[in-house]
């Protein structure tokens, strides 16, 4: 039992895992605090580097995401992309097509400046696609947290046949 439908296609190719965590730039953040569930979407940065995804988020410096992470830093995360709705000759034939990432890990809160200053390039290159640079000031305004992902898994949900989908208005 892997999770999947049958219309829903495990992906395992890193390359186009990697073209998901590129493209979906909104993550939902999963974090439990004692027996409450909590999700904070926020944008993301990504490294992958030695086989290692490493997810960088940024934001103000306090908060309740903060506040949870420092009592229980185990987090779940989901992102998507590719959003394509198409319809059928019946309600139950509609559907959604659309690529995704869902994993779990470890979150610590950044202290250093030199890894915060870092983070930001990340985020800044995964959000934009574009290179920044951040000095020790900007860097100190912001909080960082940093995800150490231990497992993930991506899957796709491709168009049905001689359907080419239509517009995702959100
Ligand atoms: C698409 C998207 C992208 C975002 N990207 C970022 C990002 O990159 N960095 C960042 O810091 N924030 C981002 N945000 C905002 C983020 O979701 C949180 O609102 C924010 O980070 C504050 O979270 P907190 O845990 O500190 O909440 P607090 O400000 O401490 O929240 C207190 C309470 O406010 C409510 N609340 C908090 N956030 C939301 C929300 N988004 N919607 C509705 N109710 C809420 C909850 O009830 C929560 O318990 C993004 C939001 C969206 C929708």
């Amino acid at each position: 039992m892997n999770g999947l439908t049958r219309r829903e296609k495990l992906i395992t190719d890193i390359d186009k895992v990697l073209e998901i965590l590129k493209k979906s730039k909104v993550l939902h953040l999963g974090l439990v605090d004692g027996d409450e569930p909590d999700v904070v979407p926020m944008n993301y940065g990504f490294t992958y580097e030695e086989e290692k995804l490493t997810i960088w988020l940024h934001g103000g410096t306090a908060g309740r995401k903060y506040d949870i992470i420092r009592k229980n830093p185990k987090v779940f995360f989901e992102m998507e992309c590719d959003l394509i709705p198409f319809e059928g000759d019946v309600a139950c034939k509609y559907g959604l097509s659309y690529s995704s990432l869902m994993g779990k890990g470890v979150a610590t809160i950044i202290e250093s400046s030199e890894e915060k200053q870092r983070a930001l390039s990340v985020f800044m290159k995964t959000q934009t696609n574009g290179n920044f640079e951040f000095n020790e000031k900007l860097a100190s305004v912001v909080g960082i947290i940093k995800i150490d992902v231990s497992e993930f898994t991506a899957k796709h949900r491709p168009l049905p046949k001689n359907n080419s989908g239509g517009e995702y208005n959100v």
